[in-house]
């Protein structure tokens, strides 16, 4: 056979040929702007040429600090296409990890929305080796008046269209992308154009996301997170229409995209689907057929809803930025099809199996030994596969994070049913250690968020004298809703086992969110560190 290179660009000329039709909407202060791929395929080429004329070294890394925007999706195929190395930037990082990762991924440019200029260009001086900051005009937001300062489209405007043909080798890096650290500076993971290719094929297969021509999809998961889930990417490869929030990530703009525009396949966290579900009801979502959830534990209660609501359940989908990221899919097994709804509510809450091209195993930390797929015996999952790092980038703490076999040590805990669905039963640092025993904080978030009277609930431990630690409930109510703490343990009391159940329930306003709008635990950890029983 022959030895094609599994490359972008290869992605990128078939769009360009077979798709110049298809739809590329973003959403806007003044409505939607509406382009095509064939537009975007030409804007892309000019966008390459422009790279070169900057400057930027051949595998030079480019920056960006962009919502999901067809510009964005520009920056997406032709830095890698031309050879370069498209560094995603969260936004929402705090101000030293942004610096942090500007700095040890060696951006040469940043490509910023206006409107997110206000987080990056007060610390630009700590950013020596960044030569260039070209502003992709979306509105609103300062413009500095600096010779460093270019307009994104007075680039594009005079810059000639580039062949995209400059990457030869497979394994030469297209893109990088750093964890949201909840711990210690970000690590940088650098993907491949071959592992990109591979992830995007994983995206399309039947039994994991479906991917197609045929689809509308609409990534709500931002492009600068895990890759917004290899969408972008997967929906260039297989021609599907795309769909982009913009800036404006609210439950009413999002619910009025996904019914407006006729979306098919839509992706994000927990929290963006607890809060778009209401916005749904009474309107037209016959177009759905997809609503993709993970990032963090979907909760049964709101994969149900959505299934009694909008008559589609979640997709739950498990992965991380190490592994491109998409690892496992929670579908219902076609000899299982015929359970209860209650086991098949159980099926989809689970992580589901692992996709074709990624291998899996549970580990006793303690022993080093596999665990057995039993649906009991838990461990830390390792995976290994082609769109799975090998290591972090330049960073000496990728020791801790691989086994002597090169497997990944993803830091989740879980079981494995005999039938190879994944039960995440909480990530290493978050896991309750009882009196020697675990607690799932995963498990019994999932049972209190199906109280009715519930909005969100996340839960930590707390140190105790005699157990060691003991779950403490963070609670926030639903509007007009009311419940006392004993209530709530009283019902909880006949759904887990009763040294599982909090020793205290606080009521919140809010729970707080990380960068990528998950539950933040370390944040709720710290909030109540003075804690303690008995
Ligand atoms: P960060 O580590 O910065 O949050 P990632 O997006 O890479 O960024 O997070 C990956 C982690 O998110 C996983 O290791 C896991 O703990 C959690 N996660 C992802 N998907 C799920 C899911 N479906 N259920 C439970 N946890 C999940």
């Amino acid at each position: 056979m022959q030895e094609a290179p599994l490359t972008l660009a290869g992605v990128f000329r078939r769009a360009e040929r077979l798709w110049p039709t298809k739809r590329i909407v973003t959403a806007g202060r003044s409505g939607p702007t509406r382009t095509d791929f064939g537009s975007w395929a030409e804007r892309t080429r000019r966008l390459g040429g422009a790279l070169d004329r900057l400057g930027v070294s051949d595998d030079g890394r480019v920056g960006t600090l962009a919502w999901n925007t067809a510009r964005h999706l520009e920056l997406y195929f032709a830095a890698p296409c031309s050879g370069r190395v498209l560094h995603t930037l969260n936004p929402r990082l705090f101000t030293d990890q942004l610096v942090y990762v500007v700095n040890h991924a060696d951006d040469e440019v940043v490509f910023a929305d206006r409107s997110l200029l206000g987080v990056f260009w007060p610390h630009v001086e700590r950013m020596p080796r960044v030569r260039h900051v070209v502003v992709i005009d979306d509105g609103v937001g300062e413009v500095p008046d600096d010779p460093r300062v270019v307009d994104y489209e007075d680039l594009l405007r005079s810059a000639p269209s580039s062949a995209l043909d400059q990457v030869r080798d497979e394994r030469r890096a297209a893109s990088m992308c750093y964890t949201s650290g909840t711990t210690g500076n970000p690590k940088g993971v650098v993907y491949s154009h071959r592992s990109v290719v591979l992830h995007s094929i994983g995206a399309m297969l039947a039994d994991t996301l479906a991917v197609s021509e045929a689809d509308v999809v609409l990534p709500v998961v931002p492009m600068f997170h895990a890759n917004a889930w290899g969408l972008c990417q997967a929906a260039v490869m297989a021609g599907s229409d795309l769909v982009f929030p913009g800036a404006d990530l609210s439950p009413a703009a999002l619910a009025g995209l996904l019914v407006d525009e006729r979306v098919t396949l839509a992706a994000g966290v927990p929290t963006i689907w607890m809060g778009v579900l209401e916005q749904l009801r009474g309107r037209d979502t016959s177009a759905l057929t997809r609503i993709v959830c993970g990032g963090s534990a979907v909760p049964r209660s709101l994969s149900e809803a959505y299934r009694q609501q909008v008559g589609l359940p979640i997709l739950q989908a498990w992965g991380m930025t190490e592994t491109s990221p998409l690892a496992s899919v929670a579908r219902v097994r076609s000899e299982l099809a015929g359970r209860s709804e209650e086991e098949l509510a159980d099926i989809r809450a689970s992580q589901g199996l692992a996709v074709p091209g990624v291998e899996l195993r549970i580990v006793d930390p303690a022993t080093g030994a596999e665990a057995p797929w039993d649906g009991k015996s838990s461990g830390e999952i390792q995976v290994t596969g082609p769109w799975v790092a090998a290591a972090y980038y330049d960073d000496p703490r990728s020791s801790e994070s691989f086994a002597p076999d090169g497997w990944l040590r993803t830091g989740d805990v879980a079981t494995v049913s005999p039938e190879g669905y994944i039960h995440l039963v909480d990530r290493t640092k978050d896991v309750i250690k009882s009196g020697g025993e675990w607690i799932s904080s995963v498990d019994l978030e999932n049972e209190i968020m199906g109280h009715p009277a519930v909005a969100e609930a996340a839960v930590v431990a707390v140190p105790s004298d005699k157990w060691m630690e003991r779950p403490v409930a963070c609670v926030v109510l639903r509007p007009g809703a009311s419940l006392t703490g004993e209530e709530l343990v009283a019902w909880l009391s006949e759904r887990v086992a009763k040294w599982w159940l909090p020793d205290e329930v606080l009521f919140i306003d809010e729970v707080p969110k990380t960068s990528v709008g998950k539950f933040s635990k370390k944040d709720l950890r710290s909030r109540f560190a003075d804690l303690r029983l008995p």
